[in-house]
């Protein structure tokens, strides 16, 4: 039994419209599928991904609107990795962003850079044989586009209370002293730790919210029963309509989900619309009336295409 890697990440923003722009217009990925926080039907859940919304290229968002920005500290993922297939990829993202006005730092295989609210993201040049996660976007061809996940970093004062969760209950591989590799026979993604910066962290615009591995369908309850029995005060299996998720706290503080490799987003929605329409899951579908006056409007962000 082996985890896939990273099934997703959620963050939080307080801008729901830069949000849209900046991961679908900039950075070309696709939003697909447009719904509400399960546990706040209040506010969105925006998730963006590749072409077919598969885990392992998936970013989320909760939108709090105007939420003020936040500041990763101890027990949050500070930096989100998504690879990229070459050099010039990273040569082609240095160019585009700076045309954006976003800052980025160059370094060998590697560009750093933030979006409009502060959350840290890089650019990493691909060294694995994993399937490249590609969206379609008219001015980023594919062999320049995000291709998912390469991994996630976090802040831990003392990451070595986590070691023995991370390999011997959820089976990640040391890459070194504080990273590791999550791999299953699908993909994988790495994960690390570096030592948090003086000041406490606030959750806020711009932070991450969890990180999501993922589960086959299979082996979703066996893991359940795994980390609980490690200790972890894991949740029973919830069901998300597109997945179902596990959530507990490791040891150095991050909010861990073990997600399942289906059903998908395409089970309520045509593959070639994901995104476009406001989507709830069943059980929250008699809310719509309430919900819909009171989300923040959003554009389609392919509807230029065909105009
Ligand atoms: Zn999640």
């Amino acid at each position: 039994m082996q985890l896939e890697g990273i099934h997703h990440v959620t963050c939080i923003t307080g801008d729901a419209p830069g949000n849209v722009d900046f991961y679908t217009r900039v950075l070309g990925l696709r939003l697909v599928k447009k719904t509400v926080n399960q546990d706040d039907p209040t506010v969105y859940h925006l998730f963006y991904a590749d072409e077919d919304g598969s885990a392992g290229a998936d970013i989320t968002f909760f939108e709090y609107p105007g939420a003020r920005r936040g500041r990763a500290g101890t027990g949050m993922v500070h930096t989100i990795s998504f690879r990229v297939a070459s050099d010039d990829a990273l040569t082609f993202w240095e160019d585009r962003l700076a045309a954006e006005s976003v800052e980025t730092r160059r370094a060998p295989g590697r560009l750093r850079f933030a979006d409009p609210e502060g959350l840290g993201l890089a650019l990493v040049v691909s060294e694995v044989a994993d399937e490249p996660l590609v969206a379609k976007h008219p001015e980023i061809a594919p062999d320049v586009a995000l291709q998912g996940f390469d991994g996630v970093r976090a802040f831990a004062g003392d990451p070595e209370p986590s070691r023995s969760l991370l390999e011997r209950v959820l089976g990640f591989t040391a890459t070194g002293p504080a990273g590791w590799q999550c791999r299953g026979a699908s993909r994988g993604g790495l994960y690390g730790y570096d030592r948090a910066p003086a000041g406490a962290g606030m959750p806020g615009a711009g932070t991450v919210h969890h990180v999501a591995w993922a589960s086959t369908m299979a082996d979703h309850e066996e893991w359940q029963r795994q980390v609980s029995e490690a200790g972890m005060h894991a949740t029973p299996v919830i069901d998300r309509f597109w997945f179902r998720s596990v959530y507990f706290r490791e040891p150095s503080g991050v909010l861990f989900e073990l997600a399942t490799l289906g059903p998908g987003f395409a089970i309520d929605e045509d593959p070639r619309h994901l995104g476009e329409a406001l989507i709830l899951p069943p059980a929250f579908e008699h809310l719509r009336p309430k919900i819909e006056p009171v989300l923040t409007p959003l554009p389609d962000p392919r509807a230029a295409w065909t105009a």
